[in-house]
C-alpha cells in the first residue's frame, strides 16, 4: 500500500486549483497516490459508476470499492454487480447491508412502503438502508470517491472535483464531476463496460426498485427518482 497523505478542509480549495482541467484518469491517479488504500469508491453500479470503476481498475486498482445493498434493488442491478465483479476479479467489492434489527423494526412498525408517505419517512428509510451502512463503510477510510456529475441534479450544480465531507469528516473525490451524460456513454461503449440494462429501458438514474421508474422523453434525468417529491429534496442523504 502506498503511503497515505492526509488532507483537511483547509486544503480543499488548493486541491481543486491543482486538479482544475485534469482528466478523470488523472484525478483517479492523484487520489490513488494521495490516499493509497485509504480511499474507498462508493459504487452504486449506475452508468457513471461502472465507467468510473473501469477507470479505477486500469489506473489505480488499489482503491477499495464498496456498494450498498439496500435489500430493495432491481435484479438488473444485481446482474451488473455480478458482471462487474467477474470483469474485475482482482478488485474485491465490499457489500454493505443495512442493520437487520432496524429494517425489521421499520417494516414491522411502518410497513413496506412508508417512504411514499412523506419526505421525512423516505429519509428514515434511506437513513437505515443507505446512510448508516455508508457511514460504516467509511469508518476506516480517510477519503471516498464517487461518480457524481454536476449536471445530474439541481442539488449538484456547484459540486467541485474535491470537497470536504463534513458529515463524515473526510475528503470526497468526484473524478467525473465535469462529464456530460454523453461522455459517460461514450466511455461505456468504447470500453465495452457492462452496464445496468435498465438504462436501455429509459432509466437514466437507478436507485432502489420501488423508488426508481423510467422517464418520458423531455423529463429531467432525475425525474424517475422519488417522483412524488419536489426536486430540491431528491437526495438520499449520501451526498447531502
Ligand atoms: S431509495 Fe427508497 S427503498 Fe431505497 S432506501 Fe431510499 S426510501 Fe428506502
Amino acid at each position: 500500500m502506498k503511503e497515505a497523505t492526509k488532507y483537511s478542509e483547509a486544503d480543499i480549495e488548493d486541491l481543486n486549483r491543482q486538479l482544475a482541467g485534469k482528466s478523470a484518469e488523472e484525478i483517479v491517479r492523484w487520489a490513488g497516490e494521495a490516499f493509497g488504500g485509504g480511499i474507498k469508491f462508493a459504487n452504486s453500479f449506475g452508468a457513471e459508476d461502472v465507467a468510473l470503476m473501469d477507470i479505477i481498475a486500469k489506473a489505480e486498482p488499489q482503491i477499495r470499492v464498496f456498494t450498498l445493498d439496500t435489500g430493495r434493488l432491481n435484479d438488473e442491478t444485481y446482474q451488473v454487480m455480478e458482471d462487474t465483479r467477474l470483469r474485475h476479479k482482482d478488485i474485491p467489492i465490499e457489500v454493505m447491508f443495512p442493520d437487520s434489527d432496524k429494517v425489521e423494526a421499520l417494516t414491522r412498525e411502518k410497513g413496506f412502503f412508508s417512504f411514499r408517505d412523506s419526505v421525512e419517512l423516505r429519509k428514515e428509510c434511506c437513513g437505515i438502508r443507505k446512510v448508516q451502512p455508508l457511514k460504516r463503510a467509511l469508518a476506516d477510510a480517510e477519503a471516498w470517491m464517487t461518480g457524481l456529475r454536476r449536471d445530474q441534479a439541481v442539488t449538484r450544480t456547484d459540486t467541485p472535483a474535491v470537497e470536504w465531507d463534513a458529515g463524515n469528516g473526510i475528503v470526497k473525490v468526484n473524478p467525473i464531476i465535469d462529464w456530460s451524460l454523453d461522455d459517460v456513454w461514450t466511455y461505456i461503449k468504447a470500453n465495452e463496460v457492462p452496464y445496468n440494462k435498465l438504462h436501455d429501458q429509459h432509466y437514466p438514474s437507478i436507485g432502489c426498485a420501488p423508488c426508481s421508474r423510467a422517464i418520458k422523453d423531455g423529463e429531467d434525468i432525475r425525474a424517475g427518482r422519488w417522483w412524488w417529491e419536489n426536486p430540491e429534496f431528491k437526495e438520499c442523504g449520501l451526498h447531502d
